[in-house]
């Protein structure tokens, strides 16, 4: 396995989740890929969960591993 390229991935992966998260603060609609509905931006209440940006059909969904 070729650990360079996945720690490429996940740091590829990072960024962009951290500009989405920003823009949707920011109240900016992004759109699904797949089904073009609005993405919703779901924050964790509970601290054992995870926040996530998911759409309406579920084709979206980013767990974020920031907070
Ligand atoms: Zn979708």
């Amino acid at each position: 396995m070729d650990f360079s390229q996945l720690n490429k991935q996940r740091a590829a992966s990072f960024n962009k989740q951290k500009q989405l998260l920003k823009k949707l603060s920011a109240g900016q609609t992004i759109c699904c890929e797949q089904c073009q509905k609005p993405l919703k931006l779901n924050l964790a209440v509970d601290a054992a969960q995870k926040g996530h940006v998911c759409c309406d059909k579920g084709c979206t969904y980013i767990e974020l591993e920031i907070a």
